[in-house]
């Protein structure tokens, strides 16, 4: 695993070529983020690329993980503000002119809404679960669509299966992956005839910040390996290459679509 994080270039740069082609990854934090393993594929095949961090904290981890890229464009988005998600596409106009594709790879919730019982949710952390972890991709795409005018584009959403099963101690969580789950059939349906693309990755169970912070993730990673048809956890470079996928023309045909990259666990019942 620590080859992927800092090894040499990943397979990405054999598969498809995307020298000229200009996107946006939101929700790197640190080497372990789904977001910056897609930022890498993307890199590695030649796109130019933006990346956001949330506040001036995680700036320096994520000026880390590119200190060897050239000119890398690293911006400070708060998806809570509308303000900042408005200044990072006037930035990425500016600089880039056009952009191809925007990846969104960010979720939060209070931890006290993840944990016991799902009635006592309260109406302030529902409201902030959905509105960091779903609402935020609706202003995103607003915001970039009028970039992908010319020749059209593609986004990807990080969704979980907890949006459609039970799981336990991922609670608001699951209704707010719930919710972006059909603001991707929306947007897609919505930004179809611009050619613009929207579709989501469902990832099986990933060591990361976020899923650390869930009580009883390494017990669902167990479980998952278990189970699931190919015997085991899926990695960071299986989903950065699925992504690799959505945002580039292989997946031409495809849109408003939830693509599980989880070892096929999504097809189990008992
Ligand atoms: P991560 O902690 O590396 O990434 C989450 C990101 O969300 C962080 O960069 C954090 O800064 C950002 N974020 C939180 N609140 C924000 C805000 N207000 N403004 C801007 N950014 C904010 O963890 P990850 O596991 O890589 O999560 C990325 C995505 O993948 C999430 O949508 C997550 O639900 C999804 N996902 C993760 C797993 C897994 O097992 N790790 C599985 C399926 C889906």
């Amino acid at each position: 695993m620590a080859e992927w994080y800092t090894g040499p270039k990943s397979i990405a740069m054999h598969l498809i070529d995307l020298r000229g082609k200009y996107g946006v990854v939101f929700g790197a934090a640190n080497q372990r983020s789904i977001a910056w393993a897609i930022a890498r594929v993307l890199h590695d095949a030649g796109a130019t690329l933006a990346l956001t961090y949330q506040n001036q904290r995680l700036k320096e981890w994520v000026a880390r993980l590119v200190h060897d890229w050239e000119g890398p464009v690293l911006l400070e988005c708060d998806v809570a503000t509308d303000e900042q998600i408005a200044a990072v596409f006037e930035e990425l106009g500016r600089r880039f002119g056009a952009l191809s594709f925007v990846v969104h790879s960010v979720a939060y919730a209070n931890r006290e809404d993840l944990e016991g019982a799902f009635s006592r949710t309260g109406r302030q952390g529902f409201r902030t679960a959905l509105e960091i972890s779903a609402y935020s991709l609706v202003p995103i795409v607003r915001h970039a669509a009028p970039l992908m005018e010319k020749d059209g584009g593609s986004i990807v959403a990080l969704t979980f299966n907890a949006s459609q099963r039970v799981y336990p101690e991922y609670n608001v969580m699951g209704t707010a992956k719930a919710a972006l789950e059909q603001e991707v059939r929306q947007l897609a349906f919505e930004l179809g005839p611009r050619n613009i693309r929207v579709n989501a990755l469902s990832p099986g169970p990933l060591d990361t910040l976020a899923s650390r912070g869930i009580h009883g993730f390494l017990d669902m990673k167990r479980i998952h390996a278990e189970r699931a048809p190919l015997r085991r956890n899926v990695t960071h470079e299986e989903v950065a290459k699925a992504a690799l996928f959505l945002l580039s023309d292989l997946s031409s045909g495809i849109t408003g679509t939830v693509l599980p990259v989880d070892a096929g666990y999504h097809i189990m019942g008992v």
